[in-house]
């Protein structure tokens, strides 16, 4: 994500990281690279320009120039204006006024908007709503049938009408004005509109979805937008808002090759906040858009705050203390194990999770991480019967020979699985001895 942008900040940012003092020959180049790194990046030469002011001026007062670390310092200046850019803090989605909540979605065709339309309702039921979903998007069958195969995924309702031949009724404004009489009388507490979109704005689109929003009066209008289109973006983002007046912006394809404009132009052309930024085409590719997390990742400073949600997701503690018992007392085995590696692949990507890694993701940046990285490891434990699973150590070789065949995998496979599964417990338990004894010495202080 926006790695292009990144190196070139980073090499700009060289030129006084290193230096004692700095000057104003050596401001004046640094301001010329992130001006330069910014524009590659497609943001909007204003923003830019402005941007740069702004550093200049912090980063030209006396007291940076005094100060110890001004490299350190000119660093600083540059996060907090990134921080400023994507809208400074994170804005929530709006408090209903009443059930049911509805949520409009607008935005082009390819966008993104039925997917993102299915990772909300996944995200609103994780938070412990019972979302609804509203097939508004009534020009193309395919369509519907997408947000029907997306809402049967997540678990949740969804509502369309079709016609006896199965062919969707073409009034989105009907459609959505009974799914949000069906959602209240089915008591969902919120109701998401996936509605059409069109290759590019167009005034019968437009007139459409302010029909809707005058149907249904929607709490919260989200405008979903490809990130990957630049400065495009930004433009389809204010013809939106000028006709909808949305609540918020919806950033999706960030995992693509994006050079970061859309997101760095948008909260100050638009003056509408980015709520959610979509990462991939899974489900589960949804994160909360919060500025001081995406400004660390720009400037390569890795998304800790992400990734232990992520893990606290996946992990509640009365789960983490048992493991530990399991890990001291030995009785940690291949099932446990497995559950472990299902729970980190359910974080998401393992590529995206390295990447909020500190330093980390900027190294392994290019190399490739096989996201079924863990394939080889679950088709062996899948072939094992429950008492091998429960017994690594009885795993015998004709066992061994019958798991690796039901794998269609050799047998040193499975002697390698069981060797590092046996260093990992004898590790674990050492692990676990000493913050065992950590523990006990600070509760005898
Ligand atoms: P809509 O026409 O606006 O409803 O767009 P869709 O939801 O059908 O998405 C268009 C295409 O983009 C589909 O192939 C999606 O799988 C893909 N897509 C959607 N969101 C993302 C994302 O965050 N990352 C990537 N890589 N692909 C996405």
């Amino acid at each position: 994500m926006f790695e292009s942008l990144s190196d070139k900040l980073d090499a700009a940012l060289k030129n006084v990281k290193g230096e004692g003092r700095i000057n104003d020959l050596n401001i004046a180049e640094t301001m010329r690279e992130i001006r330069r790194a910014l524009l590659d990046a497609d943001v909007n030469y204003d923003v830019a320009r402005e941007f740069t002011n702004k550093v200049k001026e912090k980063v030209t007062d006396e007291s940076v120039l005094n100060a110890v670390s001004p490299g350190q310092q000119f660093v600083k200046a540059v996060y907090d204006e990134l921080v400023f850019l994507l809208g400074d803090v994170h804005i929530d989605l709006n408090t209903p006024k009443k059930p049911p909540m509805v949520i409009l979605i607008a935005g082009l065709q390819g966008s993104g908007k039925t997917t993102f339309t299915g990772k909300l309702a996944k995200y609103l039921k994780s938070k412990g709503r019972s979302p609804m979903l509203a097939a508004a998007d009534v020009y193309r069958p395919a369509a519907v049938d997408q947000l029907e195969t997306l809402a049967s995924q997540v678990g949740v309702p969804v509502f369309s009408i079709r016609g006896e031949d199965g062919v969707p009724l073409k009034d989105a404004v009907e459609v959505a004005r009974r799914a949000k009489d069906e959602a209240r009388r089915t008591g969902r507490d919120t109701l998401i509109i996936d509605t059409a979109g069109r290759l590019h704005v167009d005034e019968a689109m437009m007139k459409e979805v302010v029909e809707i929003k005058g149907a249904v009066e929607p709490d919260e209008i989200l405008f979903v937008v490809d990130a990957m289109t630049g400065q495009d973006a930004v433009n389809t983002a204010k013809a939106f808002n000028d006709q909808l007046n949305v609540d918020g912006v919806v950033l999706t394809k960030l995992d693509g090759d994006t050079r970061g404009g859309a997101a760095l132009s948008i909260r100050s052309v638009v003056q509408k906040p980015i709520k959610f930024a979509s990462t991939g085409e899974k489900l589960d590719a949804l994160t909360e858009f919060y500025p001081d997390r995406m400004a660390q990742r720009i400037l390569g400073m890795g998304d800790v705050v992400s990734f232990v949600e992520k893990a606290q997701e996946q992990f509640d503690e009365e789960e983490a203390e048992k493991l530990q018992r399991k890990f001291r007392t030995q009785d940690f085995d291949l099932q446990d194990f497995y559950d472990q590696l299902q729970k980190i692949k359910n974080m998401g990507s393992i590529k995206d999770l390295i990447g909020m890694i500190p330093g980390v993701g900027k190294v392994m940046k290019d190399i490739d991480v096989e996201d079924d990285a863990f394939k080889h490891i679950e088709a062996l434990v899948q072939s094992m019967t429950p008492y091998e699973r429960a017994n690594p150590d009885q795993i015998n070789g004709s066992r061994r020979r019958r798991i690796a065949a039901g794998a269609g995998m050799e047998v040193q496979d499975v002697n390698g699985l069981l060797k590092q599964f046996r260093e990992m417990k004898k590790m674990m338990k050492t692990m676990s001895r000493l913050s065992g004894k950590g523990r006990q010495a600070s509760l005898s202080d």
